[in-house]
């Protein structure tokens, strides 16, 4: 029996497919290459080129193939794109996630963990945040992500679906191996871009806002390994099949690091000088999103591995030096 994972050439998903295997499971893996890269598929996944709106090819693959669960990643994750285009981010990532749903029931698989994200709290004001925190989107992509998971829960209710919905925090390093890791077109995430200058691809990290009621006035995050992401889907997917109940959980490593710290810590991996330069605030960041991920930890015996953050940026490092372009197309 196999592991479908619809997204599984993107950043998080193709990590969880390299885990996947070396874990010793059967991987199928549909991707529409929008955003994805094949070079990052792990050569003993199987693959299709697929999307996951076309109910037909997905039909085909679940006749085709054997398939226990799924692991759900296909969907589109720019923040600021979604507040100028919220119709794809309906589009892409609900009705997409309704369609894989509809077919997965239709062919007698019930069970699905996806990606959804820290983007469905929107700003709580506590520290460390927990699954229980009130959810108030304040971007578009977030309201979707939430809307999936209120869409699992009501199918669980009426058509027996075993569900994790996983709130990743800011997800970041690379595989080990440096085999794979994070390319973004274009890129909008802090480390890619500040490993970047690091790099001599851009001139300077540009700091949005240093006036946020933090310790320096920058905003906080917490840095989670895509490793340890990838195996907490692992984890998630064999706490449903072993009769686990549906669930969300947190997925962080519960501290907080501002962003003049990513760039000092970036400094002293990489050895460059990364020029910073202040920039205006960019809408819809929260000031400081630190995740509980307690519930993970207890439930689903998660133990993240990369709670350094210097150890974090130097597998992003490792993968940016030898891979500046990303992956071909
Ligand atoms: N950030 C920044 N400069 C950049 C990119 C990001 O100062 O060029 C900040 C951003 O405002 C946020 C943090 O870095 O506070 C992490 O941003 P990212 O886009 O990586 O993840 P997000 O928290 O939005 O999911």
């Amino acid at each position: 029996m196999a592991i479908l994972v619809p997204g599984g050439a993107g950043y998080i998903g193709s990590h969880t497919v390299y885990e996947l295997i070396e874990a010793g499971r059967d991987v199928v893996v549909i991707d529409n290459l929008q955003t994805g890269y094949r070079d990052s598929v792990h050569p003993m996944a199987k693959f299709y080129q697929a999307d996951i709106r076309d109910e037909d090819a997905l039909d085909n693959i679940f006749r085709n193939e054997s398939i226990e669960a799924v692991i759900h990643f296909a969907a589109s994750i720019q923040v600021a794109e979604s507040m100028s285009d919220p119709l794809k981010y309906y589009d892409n990532n609900l009705y997409g996630t309704m369609v894989l749903l509809r077919s997965m029931l239709k062919n007698g698989v019930n069970t699905i963990v996806f990606s959804s994200s820290a983007a469905t709290y929107g700003e709580t004001g506590e520290v460390p945040i927990k699954e229980d925190s009130p959810a108030n989107p304040e971007s578009c992509y977030g309201e979707t992500k939430l809307a999936m998971e209120r869409l699992m829960h009501w199918c669980a209710g009426a058509y027996g679906l075993k569900y994790a919905a996983l709130r990743y925090f800011n997800a970041c390093g690379a595989h080990p191996s440096g085999a794979i890791g994070e390319s973004h077109v274009p890129e909008t995430h802090l480390i890619p871009l500040i490993l970047q200058v690091a790099n001599g691809q851009r001139p300077h990290i540009s700091i949005y806002g240093d006036d946020y009621e933090t310790p320096d006035g920058t905003c906080i995050r917490d840095y989670i390994h895509v490793t340890d992401l990838a195996q907490a889907h692992i984890l998630a997917v064999d706490y449903l099949l072993g009769g686990g109940k549906n669930d969300v959980f947190n997925l962080g490593n519960g501290v907080g690091f501002s962003v003049k710290e990513v760039i000092d810590c970036a400094r002293k991996v990489t050895g460059h000088e990364i020029p910073e330069v202040i920039a205006p605030r960019r809408p819809g960041d929260p000031a400081r999103l630190v995740a509980s991920s307690d519930k993970a930890v207890r439930t689903l015996n998660w133990k993240p591995k990369y709670d350094d953050l210097e150890m974090i940026i130097s597998t992003a490092w490792n993968w940016h030096r030898s891979n500046p372009n990303g992956f071909a197309r």
